[in-house]
């Protein structure tokens, strides 16, 4: 596997990622909600890749809920970086990164629209889409 790593702007929050995918072909998913948006996110994940977040100050950060409250978006506060998206299906975290924090080549951006999903589909293509191997330190 490649290793990769990534962080906010102002290294509080890093991670480590371990993926057999081609950034170079891979379209980020850029997702047209007004949260995301304004962070000009788009997401790189890889279901049979690995996550792992160190957290250096937890006082910094923001966790917050969005997508019908079914994710956690994790915000640095200190620099305004969102990093990533996560949810937790009662057994296990899933997890996709903001790859405007990883310093790679990818494809152009893919526009998204997961606000049109239900619940239950969102929960299902985040299972299918997301890193499945996620260590959260914190
Ligand atoms: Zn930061």
């Amino acid at each position: 596997m490649n290793n990769l790593k990534g962080q906010c702007r102002c290294g509080n929050i890093h991670f480590n990622i371990g993926t057999n995918i081609n950034l170079s072909q891979f379209q980020p998913r850029q997702c047209d909600c007004d949260f995301c948006r304004q962070y000009n996110a788009a997401y790189f994940s890889d279901p049979e890749g690995k996550l792992d977040v160190v957290i250096e100050n937890k006082e910094k950060i923001k966790c917050c809920g969005q997508g019908d409250n079914l994710a956690d978006f994790l915000t640095c506060n200190q620099c305004d970086s969102l990093i990533g998206v996560f949810y937790h299906d009662d057994k296990q975290w899933y997890g996709a990164v903001n790859s405007r924090n990883i310093d790679s080549q990818f494809a152009d951006d893919l526009t998204i629209s997961p606000k049109k999903l239900s619940a239950d589909e969102k929960k299902s293509r985040w299972k299918e889409l997301w890193f499945a191997q996620v260590n959260i330190e914190r």
